[in-house]
């Protein structure tokens, strides 16, 4: 049976897609800006500042880092009375610098006097963070979440119920550990901690509704440290509910752990649908840039298509028919670059985000993926003649040769974008 044969008997290959969202549509603004999350929205990048806020400068400098990396919603701690009276200093930073980024108030145990005492820091806020495990014991745990759903109803704010099992409600873990040993099959003890962090999110956002606010302005998250137990505690809460639901693995780790981790967790879920935002929890190595946790969780949705936010760079991983260091040198000063302008491209060349540029080590695929890029560079490897075929838009272009292959090839890359999708394009 020839190629032909087979064709004609084979049904298409499935398409690998991300399934669709279902959950509800929730918007968080500040201005004019609208962020919505949910529904038919794209799945949205959020970040947390690790400065202390009662340094307003620097948070609002580092919010606005974190918002032209790509942060669509900034989360900042607001744990003291001296954090909360600074929040409307951040926010009128950072409406002077022009960043209309939305602020989510992060609050812990006080957030119910916080939010009554501070109000111009409740009206700066665009969201505010409740976690049900630490907002008070006994009688006054609900109480005390009343009173936060209170000021959000009165400065019409949405609230994510973010519970986190390093401090989930552990009233509600004792009564369901005592339900499971009575159980004639008892559960794992996992299970029902899963149970826990789930019925805690899901009650403590029904109370929110029956206290007055609208389903659509309640966000819910179940943030755990383990892989598996990610994936299995979000696949049952979106099954039972349908609030947005932001997406972490907390506590994921630094450096390639815990890109690693995160990525494998939110990649799994976010391709079944279930993930409305998402943050990468990543403990910053010395020197590291905050922005790195918003620049992994935008490649996340980028390798699953279901966001474009940068130029991606396509580079062979290199091997010993490429001995010298000239294409990973070139690769990374490639994409170092059209990442850092950006911020500047997304209004000057609309549409630059879909560009693909190829960077390959030798003749064995360099010229075939080259030609898959809008643009892409086929350097010579070792013992090849020294010389570099350029390929734009699927054809030869040119050859390079010389010392200056890279400059040059840096170049044309910039006056293919400038021609592309530059004004007069
Ligand atoms: S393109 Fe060439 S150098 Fe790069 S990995 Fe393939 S064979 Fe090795």
């Amino acid at each position: 049976m020839d190629s032909a044969d087979l064709l004609s008997q084979s049904r298409p290959i499935e398409l690998a897609t991300p399934a669709p969202h279902r959950s509800r549509q929730a918007r968080v603004t500040w201005g004019q800006r609208v962020v919505t999350i949910g529904g038919n929205a794209p799945v949205r990048v959020q970040s947390m500042t690790n400065t202390d806020t009662v340094d307003a400068i620097g948070t609002a400098i580092q919010c606005k880092e974190l918002a032209l990396a790509g942060s669509e919603m900034v989360r900042i701690t607001v744990n003291t009375p001296e954090a909360a009276a600074q929040v409307p200093y951040i926010r009128e930073q950072l409406d002077r610098m022009g960043v209309d980024v939305p602020l989510i108030g992060d609050f812990h145990y006080n957030g119910h006097r916080l939010l009554s005492d501070f109000p111009a820091c409740a009206e700066a806020l665009s969201k505010y963070r409740i976690n049900p495990g630490n907002v008070g014991k006994g009688d006054k745990k609900d109480r005390q979440f009343g009173q936060m759903i209170e000021a959000a109803l009165k400065w019409d704010k949405p609230v994510r119920i973010g519970v986190n099992w390093g401090s989930l409600d552990q009233e509600l873990l004792a009564g369901l550990m005592d339900t499971n040993s009575q159980r004639a099959k008892p559960w794992e003890a996992r299970q029902v901690m899963y149970e826990a962090l789930i019925t805690s999110a899901i009650e403590s956002a029904n109370l929110a509704v029956n206290l007055g606010m609208s389903p659509n302005q309640v966000i819910l998250s179940c943030k755990v440290s383990g892989v598996q137990d990610l994936i299995a505690v979000y696949r049952e809460l979106a099954r039972r509910c349908d609030y947005p639901l932001h997406l972490g693995l907390t506590e994921a780790g630094m450096g390639t752990r815990g890109t690693v981790f995160s990525s494998t967790a939110l990649a799994i879920l976010l391709q079944e649908g279930i993930g409305d935002t998402i943050r990468v929890s990543l403990t910053p190595q010395p020197g590291e840039a905050r922005t790195q946790e918003v620049v992994i969780a935008s490649e996340i949705l980028q390798s699953l298509g279901l966001r474009v936010f940068v130029p991606s760079v396509t580079a062979c991983p290199g091997c010993g028919r490429t001995t010298s260091v000239t294409f990973q040198e070139l690769a990374k000063e490639i994409d170092d670059y059209l990442r850092a302008q950006m911020p500047v491209w997304r209004h000057q060349y609309p549409g630059v985000e879909n560009l693909k540029v190829a960077v390959m080590g030798c003749i064995v695929n360099g010229p075939g993926e080259s030609k898959h890029a809008d643009i892409g560079i086929s350097l010579p490897g070792t013992g090849e003649a020294p010389a570099a075929p350029v390929f734009i838009d699927g054809e030869k272009a040119m050859t390079l040769r010389g010392e200056n292959i890279a400059s040059e090839f840096h170049a044309i890359v910039e006056r293919y974008i400038a021609q592309r999708f530059g004004a007069t394009a």
